[in-house]
């Protein structure tokens, strides 16, 4: 069985962003244009140093290029990453200076929030660019927060998977959630309505108190959660859960959450076959938000994003069999499958 294949990595283009009175240091990376603008969030962080930014920001938008050709959307792959300054600065002031970089790009890069920004920075960055999403939605429109987008999506490639592996219903299943955040609280939700037995796990006791309220979630310390009986497993807080620990512990046989990145390493692919653990990818489930974003970019409605986001069931569906059939990871028939759609332009949204 062939676990993982190599990245097809097209040459990556780097904006180095600096300008010393708004506070603003960082980089914008470009991965891909092929599909069309190269689209992903401004992340901003704290890091030791310009090196550890960069190799952040070329992650992070090879990432998005396959993230947004497996949605089927109109744009290729970037990433902005801006280092949190040390001492006290002017925020309005630094995402000013953003935006003023990201009109010099004339639209090949298309940004939003990520990990530290907010829709009041996006606000910021308005200011001086219109290649800019993740602002306050109008009634109707897309737009706003992408959580319970992501969440559908999640939940729909959770159905595809459970159809695809045994035919069984939710509602006679365990599913335990690590992570209830904006995406996990949303993803119990649908699965409680769907009559699905909940496991969560946080490192906020509150936000698992609640899910057992709500809907008589059965709460575990974050380090048993793998362990716990359950047959779907549901990353949905940080990346690099799925390490050789945590895999030879877990109990499900299917795996599909929202959290990016989920794999500790490429060769953890090949251990979840071994283990006989269906693997979602994440990026297949997750793409959600990324589907909402992008309508807010072309002023489509909310209409348009529900059509796209459940489409991510019949596409894991499609990832799933061919992965059986070819004896392959999903993870390889999802990047290959993303690689051939990055060459293809489009010139309208699936
Ligand atoms: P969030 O910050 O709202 O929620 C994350 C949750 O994880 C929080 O409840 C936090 O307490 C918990 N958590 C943090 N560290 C933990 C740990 N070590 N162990 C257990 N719990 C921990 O984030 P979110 O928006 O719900 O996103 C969740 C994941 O999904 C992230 O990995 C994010 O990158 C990914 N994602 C989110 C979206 C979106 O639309 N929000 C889209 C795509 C991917």
């Amino acid at each position: 069985m062939v676990a993982r294949a190599s990245r097809m990595t097209p040459p990556m283009e780097y904006v180095r962003l600096f300008d010393e009175a708004a506070g603003l240091d960082g980089v914008i990376a470009i991965h891909s244009t092929a599909r069309g603008p190269a689209a992903g969030g401004c992340r901003f962080w704290t890091y030791p140093d310009e090196s550890a930014a960069m190799s952040d920001a070329v992650r992070l938008a090879e990432g998005m290029s396959y993230k947004n050709a497996m949605a089927e959307l109109p744009f290729g792959g970037g990433k902005a990453v801006l280092r949190r300054p040390a001492g006290a600065f002017d925020r309005a002031a630094l995402f000013e200076a953003f935006g003023e970089a990201v009109e010099r790009l004339e639209g090949r890069y298309v940004t939003a929030e990520d990990v530290g920004t907010s829709v009041a920075d996006m606000e910021a960055v308005a200011r001086h660019t219109s290649h800019v999403a993740g602002r306050t939605a109008l009634p109707g429109r897309a737009g706003g927060d992408p959580s319970p987008w992501t969440a559908l999506g999640v939940f729909e490639a959770i159905r595809a998977a459970v159809a695809f592996q045994s035919g069984s219903a939710l509602s006679s299943m365990t599913v335990s959630v690590l992570g209830i955040g904006n995406v996990g609280a949303h993803l119990c939700d649908m699965l409680a309505e769907a009559g699905a037995e909940l496991v969560v796990a946080d490192i906020d006791p509150a936000r698992c108190a609640r899910m057992a309220e709500r809907h008589g979630a059965r709460v575990v310390a974050v380090h048993e959660i793998a362990a716990t009986p359950a047959d779907i497993f549901a990353p949905c807080a940080l990346g690099g859960v799925l390490d050789a620990a945590t895999i030879g512990a877990l109990s499900a046989r299917l795996v599909c959450g929202a959290a990016n990145n989920q794999l500790a390493s490429e060769d953890m692919a090949g251990l979840l076959l071994e283990r006989g653990v269906t693997y979602v990818p994440d990026y297949v489930a997750n793409a959600g938000g990324i589907i909402n974003v992008a309508a807010e970019y072309l002023d489509e409605s909310a209409d348009d994003v529900h059509q796209r986001v459940v489409k991510i069931g019949p596409r894991v569906a499609a990832v799933l069999d061919e992965a059986a059939r070819e004896k392959l990871a999903p993870s390889v028939v999802a990047d290959r499958t993303a690689e051939r759609l990055m060459q293809e332009p489009v010139s309208e949204p699936a």
